[in-house]
């Protein structure tokens, strides 16, 4: 028989390609055919059918669906550290927001993201969902990177270092969209911040736009009670009752955070498909609460994982942050059989790519699937022995490398190191920006 001539072949000792969900293969291999799989199975039965161009053995890695990382502001890295112990609220107001003011540029933007993906790949992301300032140089950077991301482009009422005014966000917005068009990389969606910076009429604005392009909604959701409170207090209702009555409950919202959540509106998240994006990490850092995982998985509404920026977690590293998904939904359900690893790599995979509409193409280990994929390999002895690698991945993460990295099938990570980064040049430009941010804390 005629063997087909494909890329390349890659097998591993462990293959968890995550749809069949909670299924671990042990000597399986993936074959990658142009930016698609175009198959997955025992590595014999491969090696009798497929002649590949380059064949990649990883005995001891864990093969699994690339990450994604499906909430972050990824220039924040440059300011971890600057803000410490202290709640959202005079977080935002007090360091945050006039930081950025002072900071944030062009080449911020640049260096921050650069940053981040360097991160993120080394840790086995391959796509992160971003919104934040510049949009358009994190499309850059992303794009030589050829690293994949979803860009909610940022809309504020007031003026920013971007934008004049929320009708400035919109127009760059939409630039933003027409140059990314071409790009199989980048996808764009409406990132209003929240619903206590956007007014009404400009939700009910992203809602229409978003209808007629098809785009995603990507906004911060009932982060904490006292957010809540305020809108009980000026609006008379919730903020997810405010976003329903507009209609912006749906299929392509994507609401960030969800710590403060009634039984009721639980309920009308799984009646109307709108995807909640849990950041554990963050959340427990800024002391916001605990989004109620068990029950939105319980009502069947889809949940991904995200870090958050820089700033509040302060890494970028999506496997632990799903681990905190786990550890969290046991400590709230008083329930060991809760927030299993496989159920938080789920979340961390295909629960990222439903909740930015790309289910179709990334999120698992599929035929015809866009061929993101890591191999996580032994960073030392720590990693054995293995005798459930959902277990070792998740649980202890920290003992796995992001050995090999592929986005849309081309390789962006071998031995553990970037190949489309220069991590020299990078370092003396982290090292700039550190001064900016040094001089600014310095003054107080
Ligand atoms: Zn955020």
């Amino acid at each position: 028989m005629q063997k087909i001539i494909c890329d390349t072949l890659i097998d591993a000792g462990h293959v968890l390609p995550i749809a069949p969900e909670n299924r671990a293969f042990k000597n399986h291999g993936l074959v990658l055919q142009g930016d698609r799989i175009a198959a997955i199975g025992p590595l014999p039965t491969l090696l009798e059918n497929y002649a590949p161009k380059e064949h990649l053995s990883f005995p001891e890695g864990i093969l699994i669906p690339g990450l994604i990382n499906a909430h972050g502001h990824a220039a924040m890295t440059l300011l971890r550290g600057v803000g410490e112990d202290m709640l959202l609220e005079p977080w935002l107001r007090d360091r945050i927001w006039p930081m950025e003011k002072d900071l944030v540029s062009p080449e911020f933007v640049a260096t921050g993201t650069e940053l981040a993906i360097t991160e993120m790949l080394g840790r086995g992301v391959t796509t992160f969902v971003d919104m934040y300032f510049f949009p358009e140089i994190t499309a850059d950077v992303a794009r030589r990177a050829h690293m994949r991301c979803l860009l909610a482009f940022p809309i504020f009422e007031g003026v920013t270092n971007w934008a004049r005014d929320v009708d400035d966000c919109f127009r760059l917005g939409f630039e933003l969209h027409d140059t990314a068009r071409g790009n199989p990389l980048i996808d764009v969606a409406f990132g209003p911040h929240a619903p206590y910076t956007v007014s009404r009429a400009t939700l009910e604005r992203v809602l229409m736009y978003s209808q007629e392009l098809g785009l995603g909604v990507h906004i911060h959701l009932h982060e904490t009670a006292a957010e809540v409170a305020a809108a009980r207090a000026r609006e008379g209702r919730s903020w997810i009752d405010v976003l329903d009555q507009i209609g912006l409950l749906n299929p392509q919202l994507q609401a960030v955070h969800m710590t403060q959540v009634t039984p009721a509106e639980v309920e009308r998240f799984a009646e109307t498909g709108a995807h909640v994006i849990h950041c554990p990490g963050s959340n427990m850092k800024l002391a916001d609460g605990i989004c109620p995982v068990n029950t939105l998985d319980a009502a069947g509404v889809n949940v991904a994982i995200g870090t958050d920026g820089g700033a509040s977690n302060n890494g970028l590293d999506v496997l632990h942050d799903a681990r905190l998904a786990s550890l969290l939904a046991k400590t709230e359900a008083r329930r060991a059989d809760a927030g299993k690893a496989s159920a938080s790599l789920y979340k961390a995979t295909l629960g990222g790519a439903r909740a930015i509409g790309r289910e179709d193409d990334l999120g698992s280990l599929e035929p015809g699937k866009l061929a993101d994929v890591v191999v996580f390999t032994p960073a030392s002895l720590a990693a054995w022995p293995l005798h459930d690698p959902f277990a070792a991945l998740l649980h202890h993460g920290s003992a796995w490398n992001a050995n090999a990295v592929w986005v849309g099938g081309r390789r962006t990570v071998a031995d553990g190191k970037p190949l489309l980064i220069d991590t020299a040049a990078l370092r003396g430009r982290i090292e700039t920006q550190t001064r900016r941010i040094a001089a600014l804390t310095a003054r107080g």
